[in-house]
């Protein structure tokens, strides 16, 4: 596929995260631009990745062919109103990453412009292991759509869903799911100090074996995960005396309660 013209409105945490794969992966980076207020942040993914910067979102727009709206959901309709008074956006794709904005409110707030999609991505984007939910709607052309999936699929994997409300499962297992990963990682890694090892030595500890958990996920694909664990497991064993230790504090319980949280929290900013 051609590469198109991004520009992304916003040049916080997940900007960096999606251009730094994006650079990492040979899509050009003449091709991009970012727009955010402040200038330090700006300055170094000029510096470190070799975009184009502005300060200035309507100058972002007319630069681009594809818009991705990188700011905090509650500042969106803020943001859109503001640019929308210097440019306009004919013939251009909207790309938003905000949580909880549907697409039917994201056209409001860019006055009916509908060639919008939706797109959850995750922070391990930055090292080409992301994971993204890309959700259009029936306006948006299959070109388009496709060429959002190939730009995703530069900084890691896409799940394109055809029903607006998965987006928010994308989000609750994808989207804020590396926070809950990097919990437990800091969870063991406390309590392998507590039993005697140094910092870096628990940390190296848990980073491989979460690592290695990974790998052995993916290269088992038609392995039911449930199988993979109990192989690790041995009737009296250390592992299934852990593992019994975790279902009798009811781990999936508190994980699957976790994830409601964040689709609750989704809804009520939509
Ligand atoms: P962030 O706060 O790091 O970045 C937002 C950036 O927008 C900041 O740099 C801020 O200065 C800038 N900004 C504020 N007002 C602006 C304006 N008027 N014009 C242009 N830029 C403006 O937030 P983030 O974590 O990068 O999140 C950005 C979006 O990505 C959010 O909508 C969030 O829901 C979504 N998202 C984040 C994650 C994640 O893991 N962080 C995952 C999926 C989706």
């Amino acid at each position: 596929m051609t590469p198109r013209k991004i520009s992304f409105i916003g040049a916080g945490n997940m900007t960096r995260s999606i251009v730094e794969g994006l650079v990492a992966n040979q899509y050009p980076a003449e091709n991009i631009m970012a727009s955010n207020p402040s200038q330090g942040k700006l300055t170094a993914l000029q510096e470190t990745l070799g975009i184009h910067i502005t300060q200035n979102n309507a100058d972002a727009i007319d630069f681009a062919d594809l818009i991705v709206l990188s700011v905090k959901p509650q500042l969106m309709a803020q943001v859109c109103s503001d640019f929308l008074k210097d440019t306009h956006l004919s013939g251009k794709l909207v790309v938003s990453i905000a949580a909880g904005i549907t697409s039917e409110r994201l056209c409001e707030m860019l006055n009916g412009h509908s060639q919008v999609v939706r797109v959850m991505p995750n922070t391990p984007s930055s090292l080409g292991y992301g994971m993204s939910g890309v959700y259009a709607s029936a306006k948006v052309s299959d070109d388009d759509a496709k060429f959002v999936a190939f730009m995703m699929n530069h900084v890691g994997e896409t799940l394109i869903v055809k029903n607006e409300d998965a987006i928010n499962t994308v989000i609750a297992a994808a989207g804020s799911s590396p926070a809950y990963f990097f919990l437990i990682a800091q969870s063991m890694q406390e309590e392998a100090i507590n039993m005697g090892m140094d910092a870096s030595d628990a940390r190296k500890l848990v980073q491989q074996a979460m690592l290695g958990s990974a790998h052995m996920i993916k290269a088992n694909p038609d392995t039911p995960i449930q199988t993979l664990r109990e192989n690790v497991m041995s009737k009296g064993g250390t592992t299934a005396k852990a593992v019994e230790s975790l279902q009798n504090d009811k781990l999936a319980h508190i994980l699957a309660k976790a994830m409601q949280a964040a689709v609750t929290r989704a809804e009520q900013m939509s």
